[in-house]
């Protein structure tokens, strides 16, 4: 077979951590699931494509900054509404800092978001660079941002992706590359290094002509590992996770165990999933009510109506007066009740009087932890 698209950093990784991974994506086109790291990390990219894409300096305001963000932000893959708008307050929170910091040595870059393609050794390869800067000497800086967790040190020194990208530019851009940097964005902090030596391209230029032959000689093994297997979208159609034929078609109740650890899960996620949806839905229904001055109301099969007594909840700044009150008013045993939880901490709690803790586990009977802990393979 050819190969089905130019080869790019994130395709000859992905081939490296299983190639039948690859194949799925982008020989068979089968979509991966939104993640909210990648949506999360291009809107932020977005908006810092925005900041450095103009024509003349200055930098953009923060609001036209902020303004950006929103206008490019892209909403799959988080898990609710809650979540993404805890996102999108990161997002502000990092270019707010970011603007702080950098709209005052603004420069304008030579490229923004630069969209390489090049041939190596007869493979055709693309890709994009956030930003490439001129260095006072006429060389280029190279950059990528990072948007994800903090990044290990070590790996400046040997990412695949940033010798990839010295190999790029110094072949599209004709000039040599001087300075090569991740920016993590959550911590401001650049992390730089000098060139790569030429013997670390040639083994790219290498891995890039046996990824490519491989691929071409339709070489696509699955190669389970715990890392790239417990995110991985294709479970469905890889053969390492196919079910075997008499499980898959009659899963027993109570004799297999995997089957009966699968259905636990399924039925978990299916009933958080409803949890989340009930508690929005009631929050409708309550808003509704409240609008309406109602306590009942009637659906075609259900009726629904409003119960529980008014509370009063006190912050945590007021806890001591409200105690001291009570106290006062000689009320406050009446309203001490010992809970299970609290009593279970005191068990727990090798401060606890030994004797003390013998006497209470006698007058209580011992149950066994039962919990089933349930994540997703
Ligand atoms: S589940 Fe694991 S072995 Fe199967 S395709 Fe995904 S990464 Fe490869």
């Amino acid at each position: 077979m050819d190969l089905p698209r130019p080869l790019s950093h994130s395709s000859i990784s992905m081939y490296s951590e299983c190639p039948l991974k690859y194949k799925l994506k982008y020989v068979d086109k089968i979509p991966e699931k939104p993640k909210r790291f990648f949506s999360f990390g291009q809107s932020v990219h977005l908006a810092l494509e925005f900041f450095y894409g103009g024509k003349t300096p200055p930098a953009p305001s923060l609001e036209e900054l902020l303004q950006s963000l929103k206008a490019n932000w892209v909403s799959v893959g988080y898990r609710d509404k809650a979540e993404e708008a805890e996102y999108f307050r990161q997002g502000k929170d990092i270019l707010t800092r970011y603007h702080r910091k950098h709209a005052g040595d603004f420069a304008l870059p030579l490229k923004v978001e630069y969209e390489f393609e090049m041939t190596v050794d007869g493979v055709p390869v693309t890709g994009k660079v956030d930003r490439v800067d001129r260095l006072e000497d006429g060389r280029l800086s190279v950059l990528d941002y990072k948007t994800g967790k903090a990044l290990a040190v070590d790996r400046i020194e040997t990412d695949a992706q940033l010798t990839m990208y010295q190999l790029a530019c110094e072949a599209c851009l004709a000039a040599e590359v001087g300075r090569l940097t991740f920016y993590h964005l959550p911590l401001l902090k650049p992390h730089s290094v000098g060139r790569r030596p030429e013997s670390q391209v040639d083994a790219l230029r290498r891995k890039i002509v046996e990824t490519a032959a491989a691929i071409v000689a339709e070489r696509f093994e699955p190669k389970p590992s715990e890392n790239s297997c417990r995110w991985c979208d294709y479970k469905p159609y890889c053969p390492i996770f196919a079910k075997p034929a008499a499980a898959a078609a009659a899963p027993s109740p109570d004799g297999d165990l995997a089957a009966l650890i699968d259905r636990y899960g399924d039925m978990m996620a299916s009933a958080a999933e409803a949890e989340r949806e009930a508690a929005q839905v009631k929050a409708a229904i309550l808003a509704i009510l409240r609008s309406k001055g109602y306590v009942r109301a009637f659906g075609a099969r259900y009726e629904i109506q409003r119960s529980g007594t008014e509370k009063t909840e006190f912050p945590e700044s007021n806890k001591k007066k409200v105690i001291r009150l009570l106290k006062d008013a000689g009320l406050y045993e009446r309203v001490q009740a010992p809970s299970g939880p609290l009593i279970q901490k005191l068990l727990a709690d090798p401060g606890t009087d030994p004797e003390l803790r013998a006497v209470l586990r006698g007058l209580g009977s011992r149950v066994e932890p039962c919990d089933l802990k349930v994540t997703p393979l």
